[in-house]
C-alpha cells in the first residue's frame, strides 16, 4: 500500500523540526502526532477533519487507515496536512529572514528543489486522473 509512504512523506514534512519545541504553542516535543492532534495551533483545522473524519481518534495509525477508507477522508487528511505545511512553511521563512533564529533546515531539500510528497492512486481505479492527487512542492 503506497498510501503509507506517501503519507509518510508529509508527516515527515510536518514534523521536519522535530524533537525541536514546537513553535506554534511552545510545546517541547514538536512532531507530526503532536501537530496532528495535539497542538493548540491546529485545533480548527483538526475539528474540521474530527468531523470529517467521524472519530476523534487522531492515532497516526488510525488517521492513516481512515484516510485511505475514502477519497473525502483522504482529501480531508491532505487539507489539513496542506493548511498546516504551508503555515509552517511561512513561519519558517519568516524566522529565516531574522538573523537571530537558529537553522531549521534538516530535511536535505534545498530550497526551491520540487518534492513530491502525496500520491493516490487506488487499485479500483483505471483513472488516476479522477482519484489521483498529487501535490509538488
Ligand atoms: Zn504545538
Amino acid at each position: 500500500m503506497t498510501g503509507h509512504g506517501c503519507f509518510g512523506h508529509y508527516l515527515y514534512r510536518i514534523g521536519k523540526e522535530g524533537s525541536e519545541v514546537c513553535h506554534e504553542c511552545g510545546e517541547s516535543d514538536d512532531t507530526a502526532q503532536h501537530t496532528l492532534a495535539d497542538c493548540s495551533r491546529w485545533s480548527a483545522q483538526r475539528q474540521e477533519l474530527v468531523e470529517v473524519l467521524g472519530d476523534g481518534d487522531l492515532s497516526l495509525h488510525n488517521v492513516v487507515d481512515r484516510m485511505l477508507c475514502s477519497e473525502r477522508n483522504w482529501a480531508a487528511v491532505a487539507s489539513f496536512c496542506e493548511t498546516v505545511i504551508s503555515q509552517k512553511e511561512a513561519a519558517e521563512r519568516v524566522r529565516e529572514e531574522d538573523p537571530n533564529a537558529p537553522s531549521i533546515d534538516v530535511d536535505g531539500v534545498a530550497e526551491g528543489e520540487h518534492v513530491t510528497v502525496l500520491t493516490y492512486s487506488p487499485i479500483r481505479t483505471t483513472n488516476p486522473g479522477q482519484y489521483g492527487r498529487l501535490a509538488t512542492y
